[in-house]
């Protein structure tokens, strides 16, 4: 190949495939490198994302929660349906053909934006210089003014419980099962964790999460992460804390894995066992011999607050530059590196960004705890209202939960909101904007919230940070 290039980016998962797509808006002539392959063998567009990750478990929680309310929620409405029946290889082919459209969209997004799209590896050989690999094996090299590495994260696997494909699953494994295991063992109980036990659990297996953590989902609010411990146990998922897997051994038909809590030495054998323990970044064999790309103590690729790698001319964005490990993340980074490959200024605020867990109820939250206000010494106030109070949640049958505003005591500032409850994924995305506006609860309070809907707890939230919730 010849040509020579603007931009070169080496993934095409959201980090990656938005930045091709911005540069390319902003006149650059871009090709972008991708290596998936789907269980077809077929290229496919999108990253982990897209093939394997946020797309692929959100259908799968929505089949599942629908086979749930079917079984327990239609006769509070009035709806018998008799005996609801599961058939998991539709629900996979559903699942399948959700993310075949939206990978097959990024093809077309592509096609529409000028980005040309190559499936194979690439690797960093030097400034201005990739190595192109194909699926088959034939080798090019391609110059280009810059490169964007955007190769995102892989599953940690654990020594003691390798990954086999077939009774030791990592994420995407969980999420293409043929049928429903009796027993499933989740090692891990972050938010990959519980919407996968929460996915196999609703389908009816039985499912216990290990967690090695004392605490449940440190990374939430201490007053969310408890309701949602009480509300998941109360869902039927056994949750696990302090608990340490020491080895997982299988056999063909099921996987013993042993571990200790406290001063306890514990064992249980399941069908499957999920290993949901984290995700690293994928820099294997990303750089040839002599490229200087230096990553941090984590492994992370280091770059600066303008996405430079130690390479002139090389950038990195997305999870392989570091936490939080979210597709939205990458995204906003994906446009921000192709603006400033364009001379222009922008800025992704880390403090505003929005975090979710797709559970039922449903966790989201932005902006700092109550425990990170109060480390910091800020002298803050809390608005707390619960969705039973709220009239559209009866009406859904969704009243468990709450919202939560935390301001600054002096200058009212929203520091931090956090929820757990119905669609919360939805309402927090108005706190986000309020953020980024640095809205105080006040502005919050004096905005009208449509009736009724969920976002009046939002509202009655900000209401109750001054002490005057009206329907609480
Ligand atoms: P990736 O999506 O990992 O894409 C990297 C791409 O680069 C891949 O296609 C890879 O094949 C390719 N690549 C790597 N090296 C090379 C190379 N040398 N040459 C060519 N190609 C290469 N995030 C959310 O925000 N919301 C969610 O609901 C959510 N749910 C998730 C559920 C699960 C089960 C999992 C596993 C993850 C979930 N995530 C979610 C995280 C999200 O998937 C990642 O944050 C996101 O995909 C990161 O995007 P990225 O572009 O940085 O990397």
């Amino acid at each position: 190949m010849s040509k020579e290039y603007d931009v070169v980016v080496i993934g095409a998962g959201p980090a990656g495939y938005v930045a091709a797509i911005r540069a390319a808006q902003l006149g650059m002539n871009v090709v972008c490198i991708d290596k998936w392959l789907n269980l077809d063998d077929k290229p496919s567009l999108g990253g982990t994302c897209l093939n394997a990750g946020c797309i692929p478990s959100k259908a799968l929680l929505e089949s599942s929660e629908l086979y749930h309310r079917a079984n327990h929620e239609f006769a509070t409405h009035g709806l018998k349906v008799g005996d609801v029946e599961m058939d998991i290889a539709q629900m996979q082919k559903r699942k399948a053909g959700v993310v075949k459209e939206l990978t097959g969209g990024i093809a077309s997004l592509f096609k529409a934006n000028g980005v040309e799209s190559l499936a194979g590896s690439g690797q960093v050989v030097d400034s201005g210089e990739v190595k192109y690999t194909s699926h088959d094996g034939d080798e090019q090299t391609i110059k280009t003014e810059n490169i964007i590495i955007a190769s995102g994260s892989i599953p940690v696997e654990l020594d003691i419980a390798p990954f086999d494909g077939e009774l030791i699953v990592d994420s995407w494994g969980a999420l293409e099962f043929d049928e429903v295991p009796k027993k499933v063992g989740v090692i891990g109980a972050g938010y990959i964790g519980v919407e996968l036990g929460s996915v196999w659990s609703r389908l009816g297996a039985e499912v216990t999460l290990l967690e090695a953590v004392e605490d449940f989902m440190p990374i939430a609010d201490r007053d969310v992460a408890k309701e949602a411990l009480k509300t998941f146990k109360k869902q039927g998922l056994d949750i696990q804390l302090g608990a340490r897997v020491t080895s997982a051994k299988t056999n063909k038909k099921s996987v013993r894995v042993e571990y200790t809590q406290g001063d306890e030495n514990k064992s249980e054998t399941f069908d499957r066992l999920i290993v949901a323990v984290g995700r690293r970044p994928n820099t294997a064999n990303l750089c040839a011999k002599g490229a200087q790309v230096e990553l941090d103590d984590k492994g992370f690729v280091d770059t600066d607050d303008f996405y430079r790698t130690s390479l002139p001319g090389v950038y990195a964005v997305g999870d392989v530059v570091g936490n939080p490990m979210l597709a939205h993340k990458g995204m906003e980074e994906g446009v921000t590196v192709a603006e400033i490959l364009a001379g222009q200024k922008p800025h992704v605020n880390y403090d505003a960004i929005p975090s979710v867990v797709y559970t039922t109820p449903e966790l989201a939250w932005v902006g700092k705890s109550e425990a990170q206000v109060k480390a910091a010494g800020i002298d803050y106030r809390v608005g707390q209202i619960p969705f039973a109070a709220n009239g559209r949640a009866k009406a859904l049958g969704q009243q468990g939960g709450f919202v939560k505003m935390i301001a600054d005591a002096q200058t009212d500032e929203i520091l931090g909101v956090h929820m757990i409850g119905p669609y919360v994924s939805e309402l927090v995305q108005e706190m986000v904007v309020a953020m980024e506006y640095k809205a105080s609860s006040e502005d919050i309070a004096r905005i009208m919230h449509g009736h009724p809907t969920l976002s009046e707890t939002v509202h009655e939230a900000a209401l109750a940070v001054d002490g005057r919730p009206i329907h609480f």
